[in-house]
């Protein structure tokens, strides 16, 4: 064990200089500032610190560790009247971070669920159809009857969801059924009629209206033959509090409700950081305001918040430790993973589709070239091989003509890897946010790619050997965000059907962790403030019950968190 840290080990820790709380620098070992507000001891402590992998106990002052070591170490730091929390051994990791979180708190608040946002479990064509109905009961005719999270995998009837199902909901309103993974809808009769789509209307650029074996409509539509359906109909915005017909107010009002109820789930799962995508800014600051806000927000911006920060001059890294600028929400480049329409090179197995492309070379250059000028962290989304190498043309190209260094392009999802963008990407020094909880949630899904496809996705073994900081993007809703969950994937690649694809990409649970909280922290630039147990970084833990070195690794999952702590303060107690 270390021992106990010198004043000038507290200055000394790998690159936290610029976050250096003033109050720490003011302290010296015999002054009495130098008390600790909490001792915490006996602990099996998994730093994802590299020079001190392992620690019993660490004291916290000010919000953030002060030293971490042995338990004889620390111990000398208490002085009379110094909290301390005897840990009883209970694993303790660094809070964990997920860069790629849609966050959604108001729809899991006030929409339709009509399936399980947490948990793998199956449902029923008709308690889909049932639950669409109760709220088309209570919808004036013309506005939208919605369900989120369904997953086309976890029906137990065990055939497509089609329009017939959906005319049943109603014939009055344009009916829509959301997939999860959020890149394919299901859509009734009224809806096709309004948006003045039938089985004539051509594919556009990017995106499908499918049919059945007849040729007309079947009521799934993908990627960006959505867009015509955002355009028609009128939506409520549905509080607790109201009858969701004062759209305005109401929106902002079911925005903060919804940050505040998501902010609470995160902790509950041991998530202390999250990298939001979008969202209401103004939400955020009021649940903040109001105490309500227990986690730490990477605010990434797109559409007029983006546009507003290059006007502005705002560049990522503006903002304190709870409320930040980080790179852009994710543009789009292709599809998705889970519901089959990423852009491959090869046809998906068994058809001659290769995915949606969704965006075009010039535009994707002229995109990336804009912010990466601005001094933004670029961000897109790239799941299939053929849209990684887009990304990385576009941003090799900007780059080249406008280099700025540690610029990180961060790739969300980057899922099917070769060795040629692999070397691209560690020349670029690219940040991707690999999907965490797929391996286990989806693994009903991975037939459709097929066992060699599958070597070379969620490819965090092959990423890690690279030496490329390879983080976790929950991506919820289309993935659960639970860590558990994920590093359980991680270390098995086997999934809740029992299961396993990619062998060949495990890594270890000490990998796994890092991946979830240090790595997740290199992702928005705040390696040096957060994501690992040391002394000068933000005092943001998880404590569980059992100890996940020792357990069978198809338990991890159920390991109980016990405690959350974000700056010091016990966010979650369970
Ligand atoms: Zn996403």
């Amino acid at each position: 064990m270390a021992k106990l840290p010198t004043r000038r080990d507290l200055f000394a820790f790998a690159g936290a200089s610029l976050a250096m709380p003033a109050l720490l620098a003011e302290q010296s070992e015999s002054s009495p500032t130098a008390a600790p507000e909490l001792v915490v001891f006996n602990g099996r402590i998994v730093t994802v610190d590299p020079r001190s992998p392992r620690a019993e106990a660490f004291a916290i002052k000010n919000g953030r560790f002060l030293a971490v070591g042995s338990n004889a170490d620390i111990r000398n730091l208490i002085q009379r009247g110094t909290p301390t929390w005897d840990a009883k051994g209970a694993m303790i990791v660094p809070g964990f971070i997920d860069t790629h979180n849609h966050a959604d708190g108001a729809t899991l608040l006030y929409e339709i669920l009509v399936g399980n946002p947490f948990e793998v479990e199956f449902v029923t064509v008709d308690s889909i159809i049932q639950k669409l109905r109760v709220r088309a009961a209570q919808t004036p005719p013309g506005y939208w009857v919605e369900g989120y999270f369904f997953d086309d995998t976890k029906v137990k009837d065990g055939r497509k969801l089609n329009i017939h199902d959906l005319d049943q909901v109603s014939k009055d309103h344009p009916v829509a059924v959301h997939h999860r993974g959020g890149h394919t809808s299901f859509y009734n009769s009224k809806a096709f009629e309004m948006a003045d789509v039938n089985r004539s209307t051509p594919n556009p650029p990017g995106g499908t209206f499918d049919k059945d074996s007849t040729g007309a409509l079947n009521g799934r539509v993908t990627d960006r033959a959505k867009d015509v359906f955002y355009k028609v109909g009128k939506r409520q915005n549905v509080t607790i509090e109201n009858s969701g017909l004062n759209a305005q107010a109401d929106s902002l009002q079911r925005e903060i409700a919804g940050v505040a109820h998501i902010s609470k789930m995160f902790v509950r799962y041991g998530v202390t950081s999250v990298h939001h995508e979008g969202g209401s800014l103004a939400a955020i600051q009021k649940v903040r305001a109001n105490g309500d806000l227990k986690h730490r927000v990477s605010y990434e911006a797109a559409g007029k918040e983006l546009d507003a920060m290059i006007a502005a001059g705002l560049q990522s890294g503006f903002g304190d430790e709870w409320l930040r600028l980080g790179a852009t929400t994710e543009h789009t480049v292709d599809g998705s993973f889970s519901e089959r329409t990423m852009a491959l090179s090869v046809n998906y197995p068994g058809t001659n589709y290769k995915g949606n492309v969704t965006t075009i070379q010039d535009d994707l250059n002229a995109w990336v070239e804009k912010i990466h000028r601005a001094g933004i962290q670029v961000n897109c989304h790239a799941n299939g091989d053929v849209a990684i190498d887009m990304y990385l043309s576009a941003f090799e190209r900007a780059q080249q003509l406008f280099p700025r260094p540690d610029a990180r392009p961060k790739i969300t999802h980057c899922t099917l890897i070769n060795d040629d963008l692999v070397r691209r990407m560690k020349a670029l020094n690219a940040v991707p946010s690999l999907f965490t909880t797929y391996a286990y949630y989806n693994s009903d899904k991975f037939g459709f790619y097929g066992e060699e496809l599958m070597k070379r996705c969620m490819a965090f073994r092959t990423l890690l050997d690279a030496g490329i900081h390879v983080a976790a993007g929950s991506d919820f809703s289309p993935g659960p965000f639970d860590p558990r969950m994920a590093i359980q994937g991680m270390v098995t690649r086997t999934g809740w059907d029992g299961k396993t694809w990619g062998a060949n990409q495990k890594i270890s649970l000490d990998e796994a962790i890092r991946v979830n909280t240090l790595n997740g922290a290199y992702n928005s630039h705040e390696e040096g403030t957060k994501g690992s147990i040391t002394a000068g970084k933000l005092a943001d833990y998880v404590v569980l019950a059992e100890d996940l070195y020792s357990i069978p690794v198809d338990r991890i999952k159920d390991a109980k968190i016990i405690r959350t702590v974000v700056g010091g303060t016990t966010v979650y107690e369970g």
